[in-house]
């Protein structure tokens, strides 16, 4: 017996459990709520739902929103959009559904209080772009989160969910979850007919461009710890598209957003000597991907890729335009409020570094790589995709349904439909509580059976990092270095280190190939190994060690899935060496991945793509 199995268990049943209450999770809640009114709806979340989750900070655009009411899009046409985007693969029949419900949750949002922008002449929302519309966002977590509160039998805050319960009487069918209380330390096993995880991307599984003390100034929100697929791959769910990683062009050093500065300011991009460059690699770039650059827009990897092929030349760094712009009184407000709703840091870095985008054009520079499905980007879960809507082939039952029975998805964890953003994953949390609902009264009342002997056992396992700190503590009189346990943040930088050398991450600049992903999947192993070893000083840590354990997870998929695409789909997001181009007549395809929790193996397919919109 271990020294914290002392700590208290709580039991909690629902119907419906919501791992996470980010954008997905509320509005998975909340729609529960609708169609179940007599179900007992429980979400648990590790922050605090006000202010968890990628929106956090709050958000000065919605990405994603057709305003069909005033014929401006039609979902069809978003379908287009992203699939353009994304170099022709995407999941039409989930991207179409999120497109077809999204406009209602925007309203949505504007009944609760959300203050979006009008354009004074139509009266219409303010668009930023044609998908884009303004907000005064600040408080638009709060306010999603009222709404997901209100409907909630009970949420959960400060519950660090570890590992997904499977039902110890039919085999892939999902019973629950469980976790710790970051505060108390409490054990929390939680029973569920149905569970929907909205556990939110991925940052920090690749080395970021600012280490040490800046270490935490990732664009992606650094406590987006993979969750949406360190729970789900383990109880062997299929995943699609992992390898398709995101790498964003932003404001050097603080991540500031540039779709407003391109988009509403007109500013533009130049190279160190104040020419247009992006013409100039249109060539080499039909060379490697042929018609795809002649997309319009062009696509989000593409535009990377000229930007990198000019710094490689010699004729970086690449600035962004803002001296012409902030001319204009108006738009030099507009340019500096943009930080204002999300990322402050990149005015404050301004300020730091003597820049006035006024008088100076500050330096853009491309992310580290991220791993989600809601951005320019669809890596996530395999789902089950609309009834009325999808192929055969994506259709097993329940809408945003994984390959394991009552576990659904929404946001971030669902793969193969990117640009969703804020709102769609908003929508498709909705789309998924619907569908899990449905689930849960087919059920008619049957319960789930977890094993006392699983989750007991689990319990030792998860707190263990405490145990081994506390007895590998006597063994060091100072220092953080010891020989018998490993902290997370020491894990956390070797396993950034493995993912940026061998998998593509900026130190390799973006390049890898079949010799170094088999050495990085080597090394991913040896890693796994000493996870056992980890050390925890605090419950802090203790969340800390199981974040790095999900980071690990969804790391090991991501390598495993570009090994297994031998082609160069995205460049600009990622390169193989090996097989520099894009090939459509292999690989015009989505990849799946599923991990065998029986053997520990894990096997690859290819799925079609179909084309549903013309
Ligand atoms: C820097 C940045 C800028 C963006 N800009 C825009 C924009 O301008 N407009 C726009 O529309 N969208 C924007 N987005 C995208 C938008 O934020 C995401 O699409 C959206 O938040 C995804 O929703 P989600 O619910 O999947 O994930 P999240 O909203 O991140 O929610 C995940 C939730 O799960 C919780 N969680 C994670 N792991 C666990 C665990 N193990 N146990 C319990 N809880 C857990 C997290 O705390 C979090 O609350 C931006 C995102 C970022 C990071």
């Amino acid at each position: 017996m271990g020294l914290f199995s002392r700590r208290k268990t709580v039991t909690v049943d629902s119907d419906v459990l919501v791992i996470g209450g980010g954008m997905a999770g509320c509005g998975a809640t909340y729609e529960a709520r609708y169609w179940g009114r007599d179900l007992k709806i429980v979400c648990v979340e590790k922050a605090k739902i006000e202010r968890s989750g990628a929106v956090a900070q709050g958000l000065y655009a919605i990405n994603t929103y057709m305003g069909m009411h005033w014929d401006e899009n039609q979902p069809e046409d978003h379908v287009r959009y992203a699939r353009n985007d994304l170099m022709g693969l995407v999941r039409e029949d989930l991207g179409y559904d999120v497109a077809r419900h999204v406009d209602a949750s925007v309203h949505q949002f504007e009944e609760w209080g959300l203050p979006i922008m009008r354009d004074p002449e139509t009266g219409r929302y303010q668009r930023e772009g044609k998908w884009q519309i303004m907000i005064h966002g600040e408080s638009y977590k709060p306010i999603v989160a009222e709404a997901a509160s209100k409907a909630a039998d009970e949420v959960y805050n400060r519950i660090m969910v570890t590992h997904l319960l499977m039902d110890k009487t039919k085999p892939n069918r999902v019973a629950g979850a469980v976790g710790f209380n970051v505060r108390s330390g409490d054990y929390y096993v939680f029973r569920a007919k149905a569970v929907i995880v909205c556990a939110g991307g991925a940052s920090h599984i690749f080395k970021p461009r600012a280490v040490g003390e800046g270490m935490g100034r990732t664009w992606y929100a650094p406590w987006s710890s993979a969750s949406a697929y360190g729970l789900p791959i383990p109880v062997g769910a299929k995943m699609t598209q992992m390898e398709n990683r995101i790498v964003l062009t932003r404001f050097k050093d603080g991540y500031g957003p540039v779709g407003a500065y391109f988009l509403h300011l007109k500013t533009y991009t130049e190279n160190a000597y104040g020419e247009e460059y992006e013409s100039k690699w249109y060539d080499q770039t039909k060379d490697l991907v042929g018609d795809y650059i002649d997309m319009h827009p062009v696509p989000t990897c593409l535009r990377n890729h000229a930007m990198l092929e000019e710094i490689r030349a010699g004729r970086g760094p690449i600035r962004m335009v803002t001296t012409e712009a902030f001319q204009d009184p108006h738009k030099e407000t507009v340019g500096w409020e943009n930080f204002l709703g999300m990322t402050i840091g990149q005015a404050v870095t301004w300020a730091s570094q003597n820049i006035d985008p006024k008088h100076t054009n500050p330096e853009l520079t491309t992310s580290e790589p991220y791993v989600m499905g809601s951005h320019a980007t669809c890596s996530g879960v395999w789902s089950s995709g609309p009834e009325d809507f999808a192929p055969d082939e994506y259709q097993w039952g329940y809408n945003r349904m994984t390959t394991v029975d009552g576990l659904f998805g929404a946001g971030d964890t669902i793969g193969g439909s990117a640009h969703k953003f804020s709102s769609g994953s908003f929508a498709e949390g909705r789309i998924a509580a619907k569908a899990a609902v449905k689930y849960v009264n087919d059920l008619s009342g049957e319960q789930p059976q977890v094993s006392e002997q699983e989750y007991e056992s689990l319990k030792q396992e998860i707190y263990q990092p405490l145990e081994n700190y506390k007895i590998g503590r006597n063994e060091i009189v100072a220092g953080t270095v010891s020989p018998s346990y490993l902290l997370p943040m020491h894990g956390l930088q070797r396993l950034e280190k493995i993912m940026d050398e061998y998998v593509g991450g900026i130190g390799a600049n973006y390049m890898t190939n079949e010799p170094l992903l088999t050495r990085g999947l080597e090394l991913l192993d040896m890693l796994k190994e000493d996870l056992t070893c980890l050390g925890a000083e605090d419950l802090h840590q203790l969340q800390r060690a199981w974040e790095l354990h999900h980071r690990v997870v969804a790391s090991e998929a991501v390598t495993r899935h570009t090994m297994y695409r031998k082609e160069t789909r995205w460049p600009g997001y990622y390169y193989r060496g090996d097989h520099p181009k894009l090939d459509d007549k292999d690989w015009h395809c989505f990849t799946l991945s599923r991990f065998d929790p029986e053997s520990g193996e894990w096997t690859m397919e290819k799925v079609p793509v179909y084309h549903i919109i013309d």
